[in-house]
């Protein structure tokens, strides 16, 4: 059948297999051309199937020859409705990967629970021995633990309310939007969705079952971004939890001396977790263009791909004084941020297509779901029930 993007606000509810793919296919080709030579050799990526972690199962396996196993939570088709994006982005990452000899298997299913742990711990015993290197890229809206109990993240202030302009995503108009406080047990549930508690359970999961290497490297993403967004990011409820994470990598530090474990700070992107912030979009608009002008634009590829080629792998890996690894310098440069601050004052409903890069805020939209890549024939009828190789 022919596939058309239907979008509601701030999700598409369709992707197109053959998009994902040449998507897939694009970020393995700028992997292969970064020459990163140095990496890991068995790469557990945990949130793997797009944005940063798919970036990242593509930079291991193609930047560095490494074999991936890749954990995530997606629905195939079911003849009627497509297969989400990380579907048929995984289906061909795993068929690439295989024409090219990398071995890549992938586990569907909710990573936060004790099965899947299991599972995957199984799969590593019987094909690898040992990983030396998990990667944490989860962006969920909740989590039942090991006990039970269902947590549910917010994206709310931890103090005021707080108003600022806010791009309408169905109209591309500039409105006001207020954002709420947290009640206590939504920081709470953000902390225990977004934080680093189920990291953590990952890594002794992983140590009690002997199939980590005792020197392995973890890392785990995090997220800081300008003071224009603290109230509803770096003080709001997610950055509660970003904190915990942050956190998370000194106590693994600590409890296991020989593991390397690292959060690395990344930037604003458009990804199907980022889309759903209020006020972030127009933030991101205005960045994109600010930093397409400045020559410094990166999407997930670049990132990760510098991440694994500049910091991870040197002699001793470059931090800040909180020892967290930040690939988001560029985004907070001076001359950036200085120059998003002028736009965020000057940005109006009638001048956003000037201002910001509403364009490719939108064509980054539409890719993640596998539209609007050049030399897809959207006009062609395509199968949606598409097979991921490791997955019966
Ligand atoms: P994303 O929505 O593109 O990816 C989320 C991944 O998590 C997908 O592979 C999805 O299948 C998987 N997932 C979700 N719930 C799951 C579950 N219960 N079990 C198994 N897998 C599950 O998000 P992203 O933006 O790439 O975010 C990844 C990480 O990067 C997050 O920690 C995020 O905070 C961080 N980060 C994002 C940005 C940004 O601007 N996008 C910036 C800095 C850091």
């Amino acid at each position: 059948m022919i596939i058309e993007p239907k979008v509601r606000e701030f999700i598409c509810t369709t992707a197109h297999p053959e998009g994902c793919r040449e998507n897939v296919k694009q970020q393995i080709a700028y992997v292969k051309a970064q020459n990163i030579k140095k990496g890991p050799k068995k790469v557990l990526v945990i949130g793997a199937s797009t944005g940063y972690g798919l970036a990242s199962r593509i930079t291991a396996g193609f930047g560095c020859e490494a074999a991936t196993i890749g954990i995530f939570f997606e629905k195939p088709s079911n003849g009627k409705r497509t297969a989400t994006p990380g579907w048929y982005n995984t289906a061909a990452f795993e068929e690439e990967a295989h024409k090219a000899g990398i071995y890549a298997k992938s586990i569907n299913g909710d990573a936060f629970s004790c099965e899947i742990k299991e599972k995957t711990i199984d799969l590593i015993k019987k094909d690898w021995g040992k990983a030396d290197m998990v990667i944490y890229s989860l962006a969920a809206p909740r989590r039942t633990d090991k006990n039970g109990n269902l947590w549910v993240s917010s994206l709310k202030t931890t103090k005021e309310a707080f108003t600022e302009k806010s791009l309408d995503l169905r109209n591309n108009t500039i409105v006001e939007k207020t954002v709420e406080p947290a009640k206590p047990e939504e920081i709470q549930g953000t902390k225990k969705v977004m934080g680093g508690e189920d990291w953590m359970e990952w890594i002794e999961a992983l140590k009690d079952a002997d199939v980590i290497e005792e020197n392995a490297l973890t890392v785990a993403y995090s997220y800081i971004g300008p003071e224009l967004t603290y109230p509803i990011y770096f003080d709001g409820t997610i950055g509660q939890a970003k904190r915990h994470l942050e956190n998370t990598a000194k106590v693994m530090r600590e409890k296991f001396p020989k593991l390397q474990a690292y959060v690395s700070v990344n930037k604003a992107l458009v990804t199907q977790a980022s889309a759903a912030i209020p006020i972030v979009p127009l933030y991101f608009a205005i960045l994109y263009k600010v930093m397409k002008e400045v020559g410094n634009h990166e999407g997930c590829i670049e990132q990760i791909s510098r991440l694994f080629k500049e910091k991870l792998f040197k002699e001793s890996v470059p931090t800040d004084a909180e020892g967290r690894i930040r690939m988001d310098d560029w985004e907070l440069s001076e001359e950036v941020q200085r120059k998003v601050v002028e736009a965020w004052k000057q940005v109006t409903t009638e001048n956003v297509t000037e201002i910001s890069d509403i364009e490719g805020y939108w064509e980054d939209f539409y890719q993640m779901f596998g539209f609007h890549l050049a030399g897809v024939d959207y006009t062609k009828d395509v199968d949606m029930e598409v097979k991921i190789p490791s997955i019966d």
